[in-house]
């Protein structure tokens, strides 16, 4: 059998953890009880393995499961959001979010404004990050929530979102955020922190696919939310449908994973991520390394490669590396990323731009093969260029 492609696409998406696969396993076959019918046996294991399942999330964002709504994955977890809280909020018109969100709450914050809401759209620095001042003189009386990504999913950069929590806080306007590229990868405190609402997803954090969950403060004031889906009243009637329970179990089992694993797994991916930009320094001369030099996720690389077309360079590689151009939300639009326009990128070096994502199954063996990957690569298509 041909050895399959070097997988170096861990922001778009993440091969589940075997341990997950195994603990899910059970309640794809004997457990296969409706968590809600807790009038007998079979619904009782499911219930109860849901309730573990909330503490885990709650136990790696250290914050009451009673915060914790099961959704279908960040996509919901951000409409609930943006739609949930906007459409129920009693006075305030006004969103705020920023030109690197992802599309699951720009397209929300776009159907708001046909609706007749009124948003605004932060711009960011050149690196990928949003300036605190501009969230401050956007907030209007009329503001009822502002929505800044965690880090960015195309260029890693992180936001300083508790800080701009606080801003929030200390003029009464709600906040969330998307950190679904943070959540299992960064420590994240709720406690400790002012966000009100926040997002993740199983599957970028080594779980299933089709599972996430939107965080919900607790206690008072009551945050409001009108909800998307009527029907059975499931996750305290602000999320109906029968409860997956072989993928909450899953998205439970991977929270557990990366709360016992956080620190030195980071380490261990930066550094890889690390050695991976040193040799394509050196491998091509003038590559640019997109995003925030400091403040980023650990397994993300972002880089154009001036006179190399990312798309030719991708077919180029197909057999033997799975990497990315950009958001694979996005990939199959024509247009180019919203995020390294608002960037200020250029739109050449926007046409010559490679995501790596590095994550918890790759090794320094594949980074060097990645290295000598690409830079023969490139390469050569430069020369066919010249040719
Ligand atoms: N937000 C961000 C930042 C993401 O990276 C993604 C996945 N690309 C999503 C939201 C959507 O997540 P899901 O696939 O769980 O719907």
């Amino acid at each position: 059998m041909c050895a399959r492609p070097i997988y170096m696409d861990n922001n778009s998406t993440t091969r589940a953890d075997p341990l997950v696969v195994e603990r899910m396993l059970p309640y794809l076959s004997d457990d296969y009880g409706n968590a809600s019918s807790v009038t007998h046996e079979y619904g009782r294991v499911a219930s109860s393995a849901v309730s573990m399942a909330r503490e885990q999330v709650a136990g790696l964002l250290n914050c009451d499961s009673k915060s914790i709504i099961f959704t279908s994955g960040a996509t919901e977890a951000n409409n609930l959001a943006i739609l949930g809280v906007m459409r129920a909020a009693k006075k305030g018109r006004h969103l705020i979010v920023t030109a690197t969100e992802h599309k699951a709450v720009l397209d929300p914050a776009r159907r708001l404004e046909r609706e007749g809401f009124e948003v605004t759209v932060l711009p960011v620095n050149k690196d990928g990050s949003v300036r605190i001042e501009d969230v401050e003189q956007s907030i209007r009386d009329d503001t009822a929530l502002v929505s800044v990504i965690h880090a960015n999913n195309e260029v890693g950069t992180i936001n300083p979102i508790n800080a701009i929590a606080k801003l929030c806080r200390s003029v009464g306007v709600l906040f969330h955020s998307d950190a679904t590229q943070t959540v299992g990868k960064l420590a994240i405190n709720l406690l400790h922190t002012d966000v009100d609402l926040l997002s993740l997803s199983a599957h970028k954090m080594y779980g299933p696919k089709g599972i996430g969950a939107l965080y919900i403060r607790s206690g008072s004031p009551r945050i409001r939310i009108e909800p998307l889906l009527e029907g059975g009243g499931h996750e305290r009637r602000m999320r109906s449908g029968t409860l997956p329970v072989h993928q909450i179990v899953g998205l439970g089992a991977a929270c557990e994973i990366c709360r016992g694993s956080i620190e030195a797994e980071a380490i261990t991916i930066s550094n890889l991520r690390d050695r991976l930009k040193e040799g394509l320094a050196v491998a091509i001369h003038d590559i640019q390394f997109n995003g925030h030099e400091s403040s980023r996720v650990p397994g993300n690389l972002h880089v154009s490669i001036p006179g190399v077309n990312s798309d030719a360079l991708m077919m180029n590689l197909r057999d033997s590396l799975a990497i990315s151009s950009g958001s694979a939300c996005t990939t199959m639009a024509p247009e180019p990323s919203h995020v390294l326009v608002a960037m200020g990128i250029d739109p050449a070096l926007i046409s010559s731009s490679i995501r790596f994502g590095i994550g918890r199954f790759n090794s320094m063996d594949e980074i060097e093969t990645v290295v000598a990957l690409i830079g023969q690569t490139a390469k050569k298509l430069r020369k066919l260029r010249v040719s």
